[in-house]
């Protein structure tokens, strides 16, 4: 099964996606996780890339496409993947349409999970994220079993960079001009489906089990 999840930034789309590949068994393939591992470990990449996220704009195509090319080609994605914050303009999707036309493969769903800009606000604010391992909270949608600190790692939990509230802004401004027009991109390709992004996390995993079936 070959998914690509979109929606705003703090749409929640991330955490649906790890469910997903958690119950379905096929890899979690997330473009902001790459780019932060690579700025972690000192990377040209992760140099390249800081530049563009730390100011809420995207990083360039050219850089993006070839590392998920490559990526979706390894041994673990061959039964399927979930792609989560990439394509995020029409070039990217341009260019991963190609790449799986060339791999005699193609998209099964484009799941848009649909929330006003009204809570993403509110929502980014509240979201923390452990540096070292790459878990993500919510202080009030899913909040870690110790305040401030990482279930998983016992690390420290941070706010983001570009989750402070005046990148945010800017992230969905970005997210309006350049990713929305997915959303009709894969409407013509017929495997859109739309789920309802303010409800919880598990009533919106559930409409997302109901699309790709048990
Ligand atoms: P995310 O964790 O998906 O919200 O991504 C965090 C940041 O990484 C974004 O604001 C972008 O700067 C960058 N990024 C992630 N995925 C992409 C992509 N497909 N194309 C361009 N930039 C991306």
């Amino acid at each position: 099964m070959r998914i690509i999840m979109l929606g705003a930034p703090g749409a929640g789309k991330g955490t649906q996606a790890k469910k997903i590949a958690e119950k379905y068994g096929i890899p979690h393939i997330s473009t902001g996780d790459i780019f932060r591992a690579n700025i972690k470990n000192g990377t040209e990449l992760g140099k390249k890339a800081k530049t563009y996220m730390d100011q809420g704009l995207l990083v360039p195509d050219e850089l993006t496409c070839d590392l998920v090319v490559d990526r979706i080609q390894q041994p673990d994605a061959q039964k399927g993947y979930v792609l989560d914050g990439f394509p995020r303009t029409i070039p990217q999707a341009e260019c991963l349409t190609d790449a799986l036309n060339k791999l005699n493969s193609k998209i099964d769903y484009a799941i848009d999970v649909d929330v006003p800009d009204e809570n993403i606000v509110n929502r980014m604010s509240g979201r923390r994220a452990c540096l070292k391992c790459g878990a993500t909270y919510h202080i009030v949608y899913a909040a870690p079993k110790a305040e401030g600190v990482c279930d998983v790692c016992g690390e420290p939990l941070v706010l983001r960079d570009d989750d402070k509230p005046e990148t945010v802004s800017k992230r969905l401004k970005v997210y309006h001009e350049q990713t929305q027009p997915l959303i009709d991109y894969y409407t013509g390709q017929g495997v859109l489906k739309t789920v309802d992004g303010t409800r919880n996390l598990d009533e919106v995993f559930q409409s997302i089990t109901e699309i790709l079936g048990e």
